[in-house]
């Protein structure tokens, strides 16, 4: 097992791991729990830790990892459905209610 990315946010964290699990590497994330914990240790120690399964595939996963960083800011906003007014999560491109394309996404395929 080696450590391929350390994250001072839990949620980002698991959002690097479930992309690399999406891509076939076996990961597992650690001190995904003990944020709450935090005080006593250096908070670097406390900081989840995606690890892969497979030392393997370390260097694969590095690379990954580096590749998702550099894109731009996955947290999107929500945004409102043009169509039924439902509130939707602002990773979906579609909304989840009536199916509609965002508005802003421009160019992405049906
Ligand atoms: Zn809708």
């Amino acid at each position: 097992m080696q450590a391929v990315h350390t994250d001072r946010d839990p949620i980002h964290a698991g959002w690097i791991a479930a992309r690399l699990e999406a891509e076939g590497f076996g990961v597992t994330v650690r001190n995904y729990y003990l944020g709450g914990a935090a005080g006593e240790l250096p908070p670097t120690e406390v900081w989840p830790e995606v690890w892969v399964l497979d030392d393997r595939e370390a260097e694969a996963a590095r690379a990954r990892v580096a590749a998702y960083l550099a894109e731009p800011e996955p947290d999107e906003p929500d945004w409102i459905c043009p169509n039924c007014g439902e509130t939707v999560d602002g990773f979906l491109d579609r909304c989840w209610n009536c199916n509609t394309p965002h508005p802003e996404e421009g160019g992405a395929p049906p």
